[in-house]
């Protein structure tokens, strides 16, 4: 790979959310002077709003399956990555093995759940039918008038939050240098390869390599291949039980929507799925929808408190996988974006791949996940 002699940093990584900071900080780890350059505020991003479940199961999708074998091989990876961050931080991201129940309300709710648990048994993963007495007696809060369950004992969550602190931290210690308030304008190349990052007041921070992981923004910088990347707006609550902890221990997924129980009496309610471009605002309707499914289901959930709203974008593909590693047309270019409904479950890996990319002999991803699968799709 060529390298540029004037180069201050081996790597700039463009966006400082979940996978920006996972990719510095394990690319500190392993030997390369890195940069992270983040518009705003660290974790500002979709990792702000995320719930944190780490879904593989629950998530897969006949049509999806080199997704479903990486988010796997995420959650595989995740206990052993939150050990190293505790420990390279001092921090740790709230990873709980709380397990997940996917209910269903009403005839045609268990039969699609039916059919979700064949398509899971087909797969050979690890999910189990329960009549509604057996789910009740595992999360006594959830409705009698519940139809179906299916247990989904190895989807875990983590706070989304509290691992964007812990990431931080570490990559501080690793030797990263983060700069907030810097919004990269333009990727700056000469003779196909790139030569770092044009800021918005005009600096060039220079870099052999640079990094895209600006989330759903990925594809608004100059200077970049055109990707099909669009945000896929998500509102949630944030809600807070009085009594404490206890109503619920499990993850609690529905038509709709979730409950992610973060063990401390604090809920997270979500998530809309709307096509309304990069739009954040917090609608009536959306919360109206999460509120009125989730307390069906759960009526406990009237009694929450409610701490925050928000909304957030998920950065999406065409075809729901990410965008990672080497860019073919320019040399010195990584992708690590497109990470839609799962960055929070996918970090892990992602770090791994892009890294391994970074490096020099370095292997490149699976197809699956270059962007050259999207040659000729209109940006
Ligand atoms: C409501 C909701 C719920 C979700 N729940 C889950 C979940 O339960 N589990 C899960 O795995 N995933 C979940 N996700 C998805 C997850 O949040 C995203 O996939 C993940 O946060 C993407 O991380 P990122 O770092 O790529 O993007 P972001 O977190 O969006 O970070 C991108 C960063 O780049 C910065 N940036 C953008 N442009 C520039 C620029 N030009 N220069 C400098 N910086 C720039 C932004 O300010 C931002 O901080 C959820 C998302 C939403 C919206």
């Amino acid at each position: 790979m060529p390298q540029d002699p004037t180069a201050t940093s081996d790597v700039a990584v463009i966006g400082g959310g979940v996978i920006g900071l996972a990719v510095a900080w394990r690319a500190a780890q392993r030997g390369l002077s890195v940069c992270v350059l983040e518009r705003g505020e660290l974790g500002a991003g979709a990792s702000h709003v995320a719930a944190g479940m780490l879904a593989a199961v629950t998530e897969a999708d006949a049509g999806e399956l080199a997704l479903l074998e990486l988010g796997l091989r995420s959650a595989r990876a995740w206990p052993d990555f939150a050990a190293r961050l505790s420990d390279a931080a001092g921090a740790d991201p709230g990873l709980r093995s709380s397990g997940a129940l996917v209910v269903a309300r009403d005839r045609d709710e268990a039969e699609a759940l039916e059919r979700e648990l064949a398509l899971r048994i087909e797969l050979g993963l690890d999910v189990r039918r329960l009549l509604p007495s057996a789910a009740r007696r595992l999360e006594p809060a959830l409705a009698p008038t519940l139809r179906l369950a299916l247990d989904v004992p190895g989807d875990h969550c983590a706070d989304p939050r509290a691992l964007v602190l812990a990431l931080a931290e570490a990559a501080r210690r690793a030797g990263v240098t983060l700069r907030t308030g810097c919004a990269v304008q333009r990727v700056q190349h000469r003779g196909g390869h790139v030569t770092g990052a044009g800021l918005a007041g005009g600096e060039v921070v220079r870099a052999a390599r640079v990094v895209v992981a600006a989330g759903a923004w990925s594809g608004a910088i100059a200077g970049l291949p055109r990707i099909p990347l669009r945000p896929v707006k998500g509102q949630i609550l944030r809600l807070r039980d009085p009594a404490g902890a206890g109503l619920l221990e499990r993850i609690v997924r529905f038509e709709g929507g979730y409950l992610v129980p973060r063990g401390d009496g604090r809920y997270v309610l979500g998530a809309t799925m709307e096509e309304r471009g990069f739009d954040t605002t917090v609608t009536a309707g959306g919360i109206y929808e999460l509120l009125r499914d989730a307390g069906e289901l759960v009526p406990g959930v009237h009694e929450l408190v409610i701490e925050e709203m928000a909304a957030g974008l998920r950065p999406a593909t065409p075809d729901n996988a990410p965008l990672l590693g080497r860019a073919a047309e320019l040399g010195g270019l990584h992708w690590a974006t497109g990470h839609h409904r799962n960055g929070i479950l996918l970090a892990p890996v992602t770090a791994e791949l892009v890294v391994d990319g970074l490096l020099d002999g370095g292997a490149d991803v699976p197809a699956a996940f270059a962007a050259a699968r999207f040659a000729g799709v209109p940006a």
